[in-house]
């Protein structure tokens, strides 16, 4: 089931990890020593003072720094995210080296023999070029036995069932956005390869480029799987087809905003009769989903075509797509000339110019798998109790002026203003790390078989998803590892969440000014407040449910603001003919705008926010913009530029400095900002929301 997580930026691969929490396991965070050197917390090093502040705020506060700081060529993008993100792994690599050279002597089972292990697995390289492709022989062979459409579709269960991906559409459990306490099945569109349905169906010369790649990338794996050159360019071509199909079927990412447009329930009868070639009576059972008599669908069109285009298709053909379908998911885990193929497909499409170090690929795995367990040795050593307490305070400085705002709201009825109060109110908050851990129970991990653990991982993800049918929901997971340089609002739980990795500099340091910390995680704070109110956020009331709280006149108010947002983006242009997709990235840019607007009104009730003193040459204001323009600082390959205008929802960064600070009349003040200045708005243009 597709999550509605609204995170605050979108990172490479969010993998969830399921969370089912045994008691303990926690450990006591230990204070750590402060750095004592001075720092100059907005250094004008990093600006560029020949560009006026008004005509492009972005430039002025971080030119220098980009001009020093080019993007590595591991690296698709490069900014305070990044840096920090950096910092987070190498810490996270000082711990799995150390880990990993003991893990073997530990007793099996604990979290330093499985954390150490599974990293000492994924870099042993001898062992793994040495198997070549052989994790996969036994799926190759299986599938090279299929006869008939019945198997085509056992197939399909299997290699959900056995950890090896979603071939044709998505399953998953997740609460039921209208009943909350309840989980159900969801199943979602899905089948495609390619990051949007757009990649398959635009024939720009830049989405050309990426189909050839794409289709390269097919060739080469089929041909290190030992097809000849002219079987692996037909699978090719078969595979494009069936995606190409899907895609078709698939809602675009605008449309699935609304979350009543992807909320259709069904019996699971009803819905057998959409789709005569699956009958899910029989399949939910296999694929463990036992008891079920209904199932949420995201989008029931992409199932009658998807079950249309089974009964069309040639048996051989869907062959070669779940052959495919093994072949792209374990590339990355076999010996060096697949995941050698999957790197040039990569490159393709995000302009990375080098492999990222297998180190940082394998930290990454870790914390994208065994992440609770690998959270807790980070926490212990760089998570201090008093970081979480600044936090809880701000958090709660910012709820007190953003509920001081919707009172004051001048659009408002108060009727809607009472449940939107109730819903600020109603907000969980997270903070640092889980209180309590995932244990993984049941995962062993071998020292010797980087395959093999990460198969046993996929499958006990597998089992804890549909384990958790008939169990009472558990609000204590988290959806990110705590050294996650992110943050994310979960409207089914109406909940807020910060994990440790994103409690540092630029966002937050002890010895920072407010100006400094508001401008910095106090935005963010503000901005996953506001993802409760964007136009997602809103539909959803103070437990969670999707329910319609907003009069109609409200609700038709909001929408007047939303569009002049969605107005505002369209207009930016990112590259040659991309421009920001207003719609898609609407909720951001609400929480932006929104986020900016409380941290500035809650920074203007500290000290230093009503004595307005100047800090190395700077005002308390102006140091608060300045602080939210160094949290974007960076920039990034063309390449990635252009898909991530397809398919992230959060605006280019250069955007999310200067958008939302040309709709709030203290920016002006603060730098002065006139008439004439390129991103001068007249005060009755600004857009007011929350
Ligand atoms: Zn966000």
């Amino acid at each position: 089931m597709k999550l509605k997580f609204s995170y605050l930026m979108l990172a490479g691969t969010i993998m969830l990890s399921a969370n089912s929490f045994a008691a303990d396991g926690s450990t006591s965070p230990k204070p750590k020593q402060k750095p004592t050197a001075p720092k100059k917390f907005i250094d004008p090093a990093n600006m560029d003072a020949t560009i006026k502040p008004g005509d492009d705020f972005f430039d002025y506060a971080n030119g220098n720094w980009i001009k020093r700081n080019a993007i590595p060529a591991k690296a698709t993008r490069w900014g305070s995210f990044n840096i920090l993100g950096q910092e987070n792994t190498d810490k996270l690599l000082g711990l799995l080296k150390e880990v990993s050279q003991t893990s073997a002597t530990q007793p099996k089972g604990s979290l330093k023999q499985r954390v150490g292990d599974l990293y000492a697995s994924g870099m042993d390289s001898v062992t793994i070029e040495k198997r070549g492709y052989d994790p996969i022989k036994p799926d190759v062979q299986r599938i090279d036995a299929i006869a008939d459409l019945d198997a085509v579709i056992a197939e399909l269960v299997y290699q959900r069932v056995n950890g090896e991906g979603s071939p044709l559409f998505r399953f998953g459990v997740g609460q039921d956005e209208k009943n909350v306490n309840k989980y159900v099945v969801g199943l979602d569109q899905g089948g495609t390869s390619l990051p949007d349905r757009d990649y398959y169906l635009k024939n720009d010369e830049r989405t050309k480029g990426i189909q050839s790649a794409y289709k390269k990338y097919i060739v080469a794996l089929f041909t290190l799987t030992g097809s000849s050159n002219d079987e692996a360019t037909k699978n090719a071509g078969i595979i494009v087809n069936i995606e190409t199909a899907l895609a078709k079927a698939q809602l675009s990412r605008v449309a699935m905003r609304d979350p009543n447009v992807t909320y259709n329930k069904f019996s699971v009868d009803a819905f057998s009769k959409t789709t005569p070639h699956l009958n899910w009576a029989k399949l939910l059972p296999q694929m463990k989903a036992n008891g079920q008599d209904t199932v949420l669908v995201g989008q029931p069109a992409f199932f009658k075509a998807a079950d249309s285009l089974l009964a069309v298709t040639p048996v051989t053909d869907w062959k070669v797509y779940l052959k495919w379908n093994i072949l792209k998911g374990s590339a990355t885990a076999l010996s060096s000339p697949f995941v050698n193929a999957s790197f040039d497909f990569t490159k393709a499409l995000s302009g990375q110019k080098v492999q990222t170090p297998r180190t940082e690929r394998m930290s990454g795995l870790v914390d994208g798998t065994l992440g609770e367990l690998l959270g807790q040795l980070f926490v212990e050593k760089y998570f201090t109790p008093a970081a979480k307490q600044y936090m809880v305070d701000l958090v709660n400085n910012l709820k007190v002026t953003l509920g001081d705002r919707i009172k004051r709201l001048d659009w408002m009825s108060p009727e809607t203003k009472e449940r939107a109060l109730k819903k600020l109110a109603a907000f969980t908050v997270k903070i640092g790390y889980p209180d309590k851990w995932e244990q993984y129970d049941g995962v062993t991990i071998n020292r010797d078989d980087y395959a093999g653990n990460l198969k046993t991982l996929s499958v006990w993800r597998y089992n804890f998803t549909v384990g958790k049918l008939g169990k009472p929901v558990d609000k204590a997971r988290w959806g990110m590892t705590p050294p996650t340089v992110n943050a994310y609002y979960n409207p089914t739980n109406n909940e807020i969440v910060f994990p440790a990795g994103i409690l540092q500099f630029p966002f937050f340091d002890f010895k920072a000014d407010d100006a400094v910390n508001y401008g910095g995680i106090g935005a963010v704070i503000g901005h996953e407040m506001t993802h409760g109110f964007d136009d997602q956020g809103r539909q959803y009331d103070a437990d969670g449910t999707l329910r319609d709280w907003w009069t109609k006149t409200d609700a038709d108010k909001f929408k007047v603001r939303a569009n002049q947002v969605v107005d505002q983006y369209n207009a930016f242009t990112v590259l040659d003919t991309l421009h920001v997709n207003g719609k898609l990235t609407l909720g951001e840019n609400l929480a932006d705008l929104g986020g900016l607007n409380i941290a500035y009104e809650a920074f203007k009730k500290t000290k230093q926010g009503q004595e307005n003193k100047k800090i190395d040459g700077f005002t308390g204001d102006q140091r608060f913009f300045l602080s939210w323009a160094q949290v974007w600082r960076g920039s990034q390959r063309p390449e990635a530029a252009a898909q991530r205008i397809l398919t992230d929802p959060h605006s280019p960064e250069q955007y999310r400095t200067n958008a939302p600070i040309t709709n709030i009349d203290a920016w002006y003040k603060a730098f002065n900002i006139q008439p004439g200045d390129k991103l001068y708005k007249k005060p009755a243009d600004r857009i007011k929301v929350w």
